[in-house]
């Protein structure tokens, strides 16, 4: 298991656990949120049971039917589901999934979650994620902002991110981005904290970090997002 952190929010301290590649768990107090989780519930053994599962996109690295059944019979289960995602839900999970779209927000645990625009922006890579097919997610925790940016290119919504404490930046192409290009968005948007993620197919998260090299007020956290697997 790669070795967590805490992050201090506003409302206390919470643990971002990665887990591999998109899949990444925040927890505190009582409360668990598992984003995208894929790959079965192995991956997440000897982690809390999550309450809340969200969902950012219908792709198979980030949606995966069988573990959110398995996920639910472990217990109670909630579910923030973009549209894509909210559709292809089986009626057992649907009943109790809200559907997210771009521009909307719910409360769940305390936690006020916006769904935000990720998208594609080269104009050769526009089929892998046309605007609203991806939610990207903040989460508040208390004024603490959490920002996953799940499958985007470096869009004006993205750049535009004010206050974000801690966020989580994909890369890997031609589904996402260069590590560059990554570090370009992150520069604008300036989180204190980065976890560049979803860099399969090599090490590009240290091509990320040397981009943002020296860069005041925005530390770069690298991790094995494909430890052991
Ligand atoms: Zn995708």
């Amino acid at each position: 298991m790669i070795t967590p952190d805490i992050i201090a929010t506003g409302l206390g301290d919470v643990v971002l656990q990665p887990v591999h590649h998109a899949t990444f768990m925040l927890s505190w107090g009582e409360n668990s949120i598992v984003f995208d989780p894929v790959g079965g519930t192995a991956r997440l053994a000897g982690l809390p049971r999550p309450d809340l599962v969200i969902l950012t996109h219908e792709h198979p690295d980030h949606y995966d039917e069988a573990t959110l059944l398995a996920l639910a019979e472990q217990g109670p289960l909630d579910i923030i589901a973009s549209p894509g995602t909210h559709a292809l839900l089986p009626d057992a999970l649907k009943t109790r999934a809200t559907r997210l779209a771009n521009g909307e927000t719910v409360e769940k645990l305390g936690v006020v979650i916006d769904a935000v625009p990720a998208y594609n922006t080269t104009p050769e890579r526009l089929q892998f994620h046309p605007r609203g097919l991806v939610n990207g997610y903040v989460l508040d925790f208390g004024g603490t902002r959490i920002y996953n940016a799940s499958d985007t290119e470096v869009t004006p919504e993205l750049a535009g991110m004010t206050d974000i404490a801690v966020a989580l930046v994909p890369m890997n192409l031609p589904y996402t981005m260069t590590g560059p290009q990554a570090a370009e968005g992150v520069r604008q948007f300036r989180p204190r904290i980065v976890y560049p993620f979803h860099y399969l197919g090599g090490r590009e998260d240290e091509v990320f970090a040397k981009a943002l090299e020296g860069e005041a007020g925005i530390e770069v956290r690298l991790r094995d997002w494909y430890e052991g697997q």
